[in-house]
């Protein structure tokens, strides 16, 4: 899975890396820091990457998951 952050959509609501803190975080605006940036998601980080996206109210994440070409 990989989870990509939309810098035009992206207001500096912080509901993101609220919830996935080990996977986002902010920078000094209280934007996502990780906006414009496609990220590998761990495994084990995947639940994080998820509630991220649900949490986003402006539809700035994308969660992209992994295809057979990625195996
Ligand atoms: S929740 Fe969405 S709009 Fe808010 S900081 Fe995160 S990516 Fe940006």
């Amino acid at each position: 899975m990989r989870i990509s952050i939309e810098p035009n959509r992206c207001m500096g609501h912080g509901r993101c890396y609220a919830v996935a803190a080990d996977l986002l975080s902010d920078d000094e605006q209280g934007f996502v820091a990780e906006c414009g940036q496609t990220l590998d998601v761990p495994e084990h980080l995947r639940d994080q990457a998820r509630e991220a996206a649900d949490a986003c109210p402006e539809s700035a994440i994308s969660l992209l998951e992994a295809t057979a070409a990625d195996a």
